[in-house]
């Protein structure tokens, strides 16, 4: 990690209008080490440290990875975290943890932290979706139902005060199987904020990242990548997928549509984190990627190991005495046994989902760290192929996001 005052310099709190690319004042934001065909390892440099690439990262919904402490987060592995901009906006609000020193001091992690656009979560609440125009998105707030209101600038506002070091663009998200039209004109939407947003304010030192729509639609993919690669981000992103689309689809699109992003910045895949599809997305060049799914499956009793997937629920996990994962090092697999954690979840003890998100999350970190090394040495297809053959000797089905 480097040190923020290092990185952060006399950098002024806000960045003039329209610079891009080069907020970090000089210092390159990302470098490629190695390639192994499709896939990069490589650097993220933030105003808060430096993010490995492949990178995985947990998601703090609420300001919060639930039920796990920063130290366990770091511990774990983890180099980034996501925060929701629509969550933090409404509860406890931007202007609170703007006041308390921004997010990073307000969660107590110092490291690199990724906001999202609260796009996502307008657009896939479908239900409390008001209307949308060429300004912004109105929509109800799941909190309190009170109409609010969206805008690539209040994006953008609400961004710089949470203080994240990557900012996403506002963009429009429709679920898998809309009609022609509408994907249209969620891609000309998505041009036409990403535009303005990138004109407004930000944080000092943040990164603002682009969202490329079109869901599996080539020529419509295409003509977002190429007006959103026009206007000059930090980085990019495949936005629009894994939405509900089948699986194939989706890959075979991240299979096309990677290439489409500048090879000189990163590239971030959004909403995959299951086992398999992490790497899937890696050897099509995907640099970073984000899922609620480890801290998810946990709460459901649910592990991620190397021989796939465990259901704790499962009477034949009564009494056994070995790890979830005999190859993991992590708190609940160094100290206990199948037996004791199925024992905690069936008695919905909040120790036992604690555990099972930890696991979880260091199991997912370990993969795309794994992956990483893998490509430096040259070995991803090996490495991809062997993790795939132990993941599907469970006799638990494979699971899919
Ligand atoms: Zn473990």
């Amino acid at each position: 990690m480097t040190d923020p005052a290092q990185t952060r310099g006399d950098l002024p709190d806000t960045l003039p209008s329209g610079v891009t690319g080069d907020p970090l004042g000089g210092v390159p934001h990302f470098r490629v080490l190695a390639t192994d065909g499709a896939a990069r390892a490589g650097v993220l440099r933030t105003a808060h440290g430096d993010v490995p690439t492949p990178a995985f990262m947990p998601v703090g919904t609420r300001g919060t990875v639930r039920n796990v402490d920063p130290e366990e987060l770091r511990a774990a592995g983890a180099a980034i975290v996501l925060g929701n901009t629509y969550h933090l906006h409404f509860r406890p609000g931007e202007d609170v943890i703007e006041e308390l020193g921004g997010l990073h001091i307000f969660m107590a992690w110092e490291g690199p932290i990724l906001t999202d656009s609260g796009g996502f979560q307008v657009f896939s609440l479908r239900d409390t979706l008001l209307g949308r125009d060429d300004e912004g998105v109105t929509f109800r707030s799941v909190y309190d139902g009170a109409a609010a209101r969206f805008t690539p600038e209040s994006a953008a506002r609400i961004q710089a005060r949470l203080g994240s070091d990557v900012a996403m663009c506002l963009d429009v998200c429709p679920p898998a199987g809309i009609d022609r039209g509408e994907l249209v004109e969620a891609v000309r939407l998505t041009t036409l904020w990403a535009k303005r947003q990138r004109e407004a304010e930000r944080a000092s030192g943040q990164l603002l990242f682009g969202i490329t729509q079109g869901a599996a639609d080539e020529e419509l993919r295409r003509r977002s990548a190429a007006e959103i690669v026009g206007l000059g981000f930090d980085g990019y992103a495949l936005g629009g997928l894994s939405v509900g689309e089948p699986r194939d689809e989706m890959l075979d699109a991240v299979g096309w549509a990677a290439p489409l992003l500048p090879t000189e910045t990163p590239r971030y895949f959004m909403g995959i984190g299951d086992p398999e599809g992490i790497l899937e997305v890696i050897e099509r060049g995907i640099d970073m990627f984000d899922c609620v799914l480890p801290t998810r499956l946990g709460r459901t009793g649910a592990a991620l190991t190397s021989s796939g997937r465990l259901n704790l629920r499962n009477a034949r996990h009564a009494r056994d005495p070995r790890p979830l994962d005999e190859r993991c090092t992590c708190p609940a697999c160094s100290r206990f046994s199948r037996a004791y954690l199925r024992h905690l979840v069936n008695q919905g003890e909040l120790l036992g989902l604690r555990l099972l998100s930890l696991h979880n999350l260091h199991f997912l970190l370990e993969l795309a760290a794994s992956a990483r090394r893998a490509i430096l040495a040259g070995r991803l297809s090996d490495f991809k192929r062997e993790a795939l053959g132990r993941l599907a000797e469970s006799e638990e089905t494979l699971w899919h996001s």
